[in-house]
């Protein structure tokens, strides 16, 4: 249940809702827009007579939310959420690219992908260390001292940080390193490891799962809100499908679909999705047209030689070609990059 308090009422009248309802065990969330205060009310609401608060001073109507996604949903909050890592916005008026190697390798793949990603405009640097490996043979990730490599290169080259989190057990760790958390596709209904992510204050990259459908997704998303961390991105990756020619398929039409749907910011990832480098370029630019706040992109500086998903990480010199063309996209869009 949402409760929109009158345009520009009181502090007080806020206060006095907000205390009736967490006398009565509810958990309030609150959401200061430019106009409006909008009082998000979680727990058995059915017991509530929406009448009761209609009548408080200061209220100017009771919404049943009627999707299962509460805190995500643009009932809750109408205006776009725009999620804040270092200095980044993201969610804003210009469209994020994130980009990197799948996994960190050693202090020159590192330094030498950042480098060159920096300089094409890149804003925030990938690089995974713990890795979600289908095989338990292959290659797990560096894990802390891979950390230290990425936010070195980060510092060096002026980019925010986003690595995958795999357990709970990792997040203390990660925290002085990473500047978002990213929750895998195999993860994202691993709904302890969400709550965990609930508890912190720094924004969380939640992957969407290879056959999840946006209702599940928005709800995983609502495990972390609930939390009362709202810093959450969505990341559409390619879903699985009857197709086999690319390693996923990118569901486009999430993206305006989320648009509508939530005021969480939504970026997609053109790598993950397609699984070859050939197809990136096209996709990434799909996915800026049709409306997202951004892109995780694989980029290596020598893929060839890459540990992990080398076959689908673009050149150092595609990246920049694929940058050049975002800057003629983005204004059409009316976004900037
Ligand atoms: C990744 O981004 O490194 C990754 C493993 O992606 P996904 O969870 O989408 O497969
Ligand atoms: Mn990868």
């Amino acid at each position: 249940m949402v409760i929109v308090m009158e345009k520009h009422t009181s502090e007080g009248n806020v206060e006095h809702v907000v205390a009736e309802l967490t006398s009565r065990g509810f958990d309030v969330h609150r959401s200061t827009g430019s106009d409006h205060t909008v009082l998000g009310v979680v727990g058995h609401v059915d017991t509530i007579d929406p009448r009761e608060f209609e009548l408080m001073e200061g209220v100017q109507e009771v919404v049943r939310v009627s999707e299962p996604y509460k805190l995500s949903s643009r009932t809750f909050r109408r205006e776009k959420s725009v999620v804040k890592a270092r200095g980044v916005d993201i969610g804003g008026h210009d469209v994020v690219v994130m980009a990197g190697p799948c996994t960190i390798e050693n202090e020159a793949q590192v330094f030498e992908t950042a480098r060159r990603v920096a300089k094409a405009g890149a804003r925030v640097l990938r690089g995974g260390a713990y890795k979600p490996r289908t095989s338990p043979y292959a290659f797990q990730g560096m894990g802390v001292e891979g950390l230290k490599l990425l936010r070195a290169a980060g510092d060096e080259f002026n980019l925010a940080t986003v690595s995958e989190v795999m357990e709970i057990s990792q997040i203390e760790g990660m925290l002085p390193y990473v500047d978002i958390l990213q929750v895998g596709a195999r993860n994202m209904q691993n709904f302890n490891l969400l709550s965990a992510l609930g508890q912190i204050r720094k924004p969380i990259l939640l992957k969407r799962g290879m056959s999840a459908t946006i209702q599940e997704w928005l709800l995983a998303s609502e495990y972390i809100l609930s939390g009362g961390n709202y810093d959450v991105i969505l990341c559409e990756r390619g879903i699985r499908t009857f197709e086999t020619y690319t390693r996923n398929t990118l569901d486009i039409s999430a993206i305006p679909v989320i648009d509508k749907l939530s005021h969480l910011p939504i970026i997609a990832d053109p790598s993950h999705a397609v699984g070859r480098r050939d197809k990136v370029m096209p996709l990434a630019r799909a996915i800026i047209a049709a409306g997202a706040d951004g892109l995780l992109i694989e980029v290596h500086h020598d893929p060839e030689k890459a540990v992990c998903d080398g076959p689908q990480s673009l050149y150092p010199d595609q990246f920049i070609r694929l940058m050049d063309e975002l800057r003629i996209i983005v204004p059409a869009v009316g976004r900037g990059l």
